[in-house]
């Protein structure tokens, strides 16, 4: 099938949406919010239409729309923000734009986006800008989950699999193209270590620019692998049996301009500054309690804490611990300047993933928290042996419990957002347990 990728359209940031869409050629823009479960929500709004609607916004039900709210709830607008506008690599006709809530004239506290700006605003007042590279994890499928797409990719260790990599070559060279022609200056892509899985990596940036490019990049591979005849799942562990879908994020903090990482520092044994190492200390202090959030499924629980998979080894974490160049930590610093948290997943909200780093982050740098000794043991196994290391939640009404009880980081956060996330989580988890399940009936069936 080739490329569809128009190497002549212009990215730079737009303003003005309808201008946008006259330059080129735009007949449909997609208004785009995240809700509070993660899931992209959208409307299509002709370009004829889109002077209002950046003006004003586009309606929606909450309720319906993956909010915490009733139907009696007044309309939500979503505020499309035109420096997000991303013109369709596969379908030049639409543009896709992120969007803040807005409801009765104010901020609606629980949206995903912004929560986000609002912790973006705190950083800039404490004279830093927190800039994240994201590496998404997903697993191209059969369209009803139960096989792969590709019956080939059978090896028993299939990281960096060469021929399963190039079977997937047109795909991955449409997105990798459309990043390319993007700016996002993408730079390697590989088979990871499940059979069907793959990872595609591009640069870091700024928190909230990285949310926007890790929603629009899922939004695209979904699209890509529908367009090829299979289907892109980000879900953490749709195999049980081989490693999940992880998103994990790498860390630094700049100054306003941008041009100096803070995290940085020459003369640390550890790679990280002062005011890395107290960032740090919050993400230590608070992980078990943001685990609800950026391993937000039922089906999360079976990645992290989880056993041994096909491949020799999980690599999720099991434990809050933190350590050097050794993947089996919940941290790494891979090098100076920066660490890498590895404990979200593939389902983790775009947005909340990157909020609940700087909710913490920020505390840590407040309270000049200290992230405690590093660990240098190999994690799945010698890690019995740290006993004061604390352990991660084993599933996701432990996680969410963590989360509702602790006020501190509910204040950081947003009390309405946590409080909303809680109880449709909650909701979530409810539904599933009132499932009865096969395993139940072979080990119960006869008591
Ligand atoms: P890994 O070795 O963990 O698989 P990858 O190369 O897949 O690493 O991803 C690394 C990510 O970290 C990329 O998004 C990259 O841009 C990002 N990164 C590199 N340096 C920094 C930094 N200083 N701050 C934040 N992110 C960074
Ligand atoms: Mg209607
Ligand atoms: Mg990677
Ligand atoms: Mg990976
Ligand atoms: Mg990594």
């Amino acid at each position: 099938m080739g490329t569809a990728f128009d190497t002549k359209l212009d990215h730079s940031k737009p303003t003005d949406l309808a201008e946008f869409a006259r330059e080129r050629n735009v007949k449909y823009f997609m208004i785009s919010y995240t809700d509070l479960l993660g899931s992209q929500r959208a409307k299509l709004v002709p370009a004829q239409a889109i002077a209002d609607m950046q003006k004003d916004g586009a309606g929606f039900a909450g309720f319906a729309g993956g909010m915490d709210m009733t139907p009696a709830h007044s309309d939500m607008l979503a505020v499309p923000d035109p420096s997000s506008a991303i013109q369709l690599p596969w379908k030049p006709e639409v543009a896709w734009v992120a969007s803040y809530c807005v409801m009765d004239g104010k901020s609606v506290d629980q949206a995903p986006r912004n929560t986000l700006k609002r912790l973006v605003d705190e950083a800039a007042a404490l004279g830093i800008r927190v800039k994240t590279g994201v590496e998404p994890e997903f697993s191209f499928v059969s369209f009803d989950g139960k096989s792969l797409s590709d019956e080939h990719d059978n090896s028993k260790k299939p990281c960096y699999d060469q021929q399963a990599l190039m079977r997937r070559f047109d795909l991955i060279r449409e997105a990798s193209d459309a990043m390319l022609n993007l700016g996002w200056e993408p730079y390697q892509n590989d088979h990871e270590d499940a059979n069907g899985q793959f990872e595609m990596n591009w640069k870091y940036d700024d928190v909230l620019v990285s949310a926007d490019k890790y929603s629009f990049f899922k939004f695209m591979i979904k699209s890509l692998a529908e367009k090829y005849g299979f289907r892109a799942t980000f879900m953490p562990k749709p195999f049980p049996n081989l490693t999940g879908n992880g998103c994990h994020a790498h860390i630094s903090a700049w100054d306003l301009a941008g041009k100096t990482n803070v995290f940085a520092d020459d003369n640390s044994p550890d790679g990280l500054s002062q005011k890395g190492m107290h960032f740090l200390g919050g993400i230590m202090k608070y992980a078990a309690t943001m685990t609800a959030i950026i391993c937000p499924t039922v089906n999360s629980y079976k990645r992290i804490n989880a056993p041994r998979t096909l491949s020799g080894a999980t690599w999720a974490p099991n434990a809050v611990t933190w350590t050097g160049n050794n993947r089996t930590h919940m941290v790494r610093v891979p090098g100076p300047g920066r660490f890498e948290l590895r404990l979200p997943d593939g389902a983790a909200n775009p947005y909340l993933m990157q909020a609940v780093i700087l909710a913490a982050g920020l505390k840590g740098l407040k309270e000049k928290l200290d992230p405690g000794p590093r660990s240098d043991i190999n994690m799945y196994t010698e890690g019995h042996t740290i006993k004061d290391a604390p352990r991660l939640p084993l599933n996701l009404l432990d996680a969410l419990r963590l989360l509702d009880e602790d006020k501190e980081f509910k204040a950081a956060l947003g009390e309405e957002l946590v409080n909303g996330f809680v109880k449709m989580k909650t909701a979530e988890w409810n539904s599933y347990v009132s499932h009865l399940t096969q395993w139940e009936l072979d080990h119960t069936l006869d008591c």
